[in-house]
């Protein structure tokens, strides 16, 4: 089967971190031979993250050069490795997570692969791996929610914060959220918030009486924040005693020097968790996916879809996500 494949495709590359300039859309070779265990996937949609910009700025180190960037898609199997599993088929419509995803052909494990039911289109299913997922193992694992608590959600517009907006109302939290600009807080609330805020960059301390304020004083039971820097000590501040604090991304620069003496005074839980480090095998991802599907299909979660963009417009994409100027999901088509 792989004999009726192209021997070229298009795959944004990087030979350097550094700005948006250094990526490269280019020819390169679609991967001629499957391992074990691996499936080639042609894509229909690629999804764009916020930790494509990470690797490709320098904040987190590409392992070689060169690099291709991408995390996640969706599509179909264009080939079939020796001993996949037999819920894989060829053409069968998948998504799944893997490293080298800017590309016209991914190859990857079939431990990263989630066949498709029906019901869920393919868009949806590449919007899904990293940001929905992400967001479904904070509030079963980082921080298990339960119904009627109070939660602070950062970057709610984002695309995992609209899944984070929808999940926690699906499972009956009620949902503070952040977000820029009033258009962004306004989607947030059709996705679920209860209540919506600005982050007041200028007096965070107004932010925090707010929250105080909205929860009767007694604070949050979790914060899921993903700017890091900018609002973790207001984070911890709205937390309620003995609430748990998850730090899950950096969009304003990594959280560094925390003194652990910090907690203390309400003897806070932190975590830095990793959607890569929850799931770690096909027995750990496919129950997700399952649950995941199924939130979907009962509880009617969608994805707001920002652009799709041409896979040769990544520059702008890129641009577009770092301009904080985006809500929901940005995808590439090949
Ligand atoms: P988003 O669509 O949420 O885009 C990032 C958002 O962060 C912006 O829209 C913006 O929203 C907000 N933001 C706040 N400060 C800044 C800043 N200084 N520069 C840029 N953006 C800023 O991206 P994703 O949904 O892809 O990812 C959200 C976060 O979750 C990221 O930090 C990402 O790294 C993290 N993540 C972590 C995972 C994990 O396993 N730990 C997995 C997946 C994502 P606003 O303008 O409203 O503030």
């Amino acid at each position: 089967t792989m004999a009726s494949l192209p021997e070229t495709m298009k795959a944004v590359q990087i030979d350097q971190t550094g700005g948006v300039d250094v990526l490269q859309y280019r020819d390169v070779a679609v991967p001629s031979e499957l391992k074990e265990g691996e499936v080639l996937i042609k894509n229909e949609y690629i999804g764009i993250n916020y930790i494509d910009t990470y690797f490709r700025g320098g904040v987190y180190s590409p392992p070689s050069f060169p690099y291709t960037l991408g995390r996640e898609g969706a599509g179909t199997i264009a080939a079939l490795g020796p001993g996949t599993p037999s819920d894989l088929k060829l053409n069968g419509r998948v998504a799944y997570f893997s490293v080298g995803a800017y590309a016209d052909y991914v190859r990857v494990s079939a431990d990263k692969v989630m066949p498709l039911p029906d019901t869920i289109t393919t868009k949806v299913a590449a919007a899904s791996p990293l940001q929905a997922l992400t967001a479904l193992t904070l509030i079963r694992e980082a921080h298990p929610v339960k119904a009627g608590e109070w939660i602070l959600v950062t970057a709610a517009a984002g695309g995992v914060g609209l899944w984070l907006c929808q999940l926690l109302k699906a499972v009956g939290a009620r949902t503070i959220a952040t977000a820029s600009t009033a258009e962004k807080r306004e989607l947030a609330k059709q996705n679920g918030a209860e209540v919506v805020l600005e982050y007041h960059e200028d007096n965070r301390d107004r932010f925090v009486d707010k929250v105080l304020e909205v929860t009767g004083g007694k604070g949050v039971a979790a914060v899921f924040d993903s700017v890091g820097q900018a609002t973790f000590d207001s984070s911890l501040k709205v937390l309620t005693r003995k609430g748990t604090m998850v730090s899950f991304g950096n969009a304003s620069g990594p959280v560094t020097n925390f003194a652990l003496g910090r907690l203390a005074d309400k003897n806070l839980k932190l975590l830095r968790p990793s959607v890569s480090s929850y799931i770690t095998s096909r027995e750990e991802l496919l129950p997700y996916a399952n649950e995941l599907w199924n939130f979907i299909e009962k509880d009617g979660l969608s994805v707001k879809i920002h652009e799709v963009y041409p896979l040769k417009d990544v520059k702008r994409a890129t641009e577009d996500i770092e301009s904080r100027k985006t809500s929901g999901k940005l995808l590439l088509k090949p």
